[in-house]
């Protein structure tokens, strides 16, 4: 996943079919686009990375390569979406050895509580299951899915499938983010 604290400049005329009448397009569909920040790929952390950076004010897009946002998400935990696992982060550091160092800030700044929080408080229960592993009450992977796809729309950041971004070079306003079918200049933030 990339992301880019740049305006983006998006031609949308450019844009496929395919993705213009995505259910996942939300936003201005017949003119140019100006935008913040573009997340490179709509797996959890690019729908969670868009949600988290969102401001007042700013224009997200996600870019997403596939027909639709979370294909991998949908296959974890045979569909059912071990999502976390109980316990302390510090045991749960542990299992890393001397790389633990390296995931300490990520997983202290956002722990295992907090993501059962996030999903708790938009109607999505967790449930232990045998081996400390933290499962929606749901048991379906599509369900957590739902609640990123459904915020990103709540907080109006646009989502275009059928995306493959090909490059991201910077040019003399910002970045470039060039697509199989078209080209996005960026400016600065
Ligand atoms: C069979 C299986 C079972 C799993 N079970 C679990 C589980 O139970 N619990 C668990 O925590 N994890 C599980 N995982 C791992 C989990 O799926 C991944 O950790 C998770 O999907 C990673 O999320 P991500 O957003 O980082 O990457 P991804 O889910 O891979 O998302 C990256 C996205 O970027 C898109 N993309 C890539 N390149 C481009 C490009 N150039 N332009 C535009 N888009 C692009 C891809 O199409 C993809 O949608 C499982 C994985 C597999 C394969």
């Amino acid at each position: 996943m990339a992301k880019l604290h740049k305006k983006i400049r998006c031609k949308l005329d450019d844009v496929p079919e395919a993705c213009r009448i995505n259910d996942y397009l939300h936003g201005p569909k017949d003119s140019d686009c100006l935008y913040d920040l573009i997340v490179v790929g709509a797996g959890p952390s690019g729908l969670f990375c868009a949600i988290n950076s969102m401001q007042k004010g700013k224009k997200i897009l996600i870019m997403e390569k596939k027909s639709s946002p979370g294909h991998k998400l949908l296959i974890s935990g045979s569909g059912q979406c071990n999502i976390t696992h109980d316990g302390n982060i510090q045991d749960f550091l542990d299992h890393f050895g001397d790389h633990g160092r390296f995931l300490r800030p990520a997983l202290l700044g956002f722990k295992n509580s907090d993501l059962i929080s996030f999903f708790g408080e938009r109607g999505l229960k967790m449930i232990r299951e045998k081996g400390d592993k933290i499962f929606p009450e749901t048991l379906q992977a599509r369900d957590v899915l739902n609640i990123l796809t459904g915020q990103c729309q709540e907080l109006g950041i646009e989502i275009k499938c059928n995306q493959a971004v090909k490059s991201i070079a910077r040019n003399e306003d910002g970045f470039l983010v060039a697509v199989k079918a078209a080209a996005i200049a960026a400016s600065c933030w």
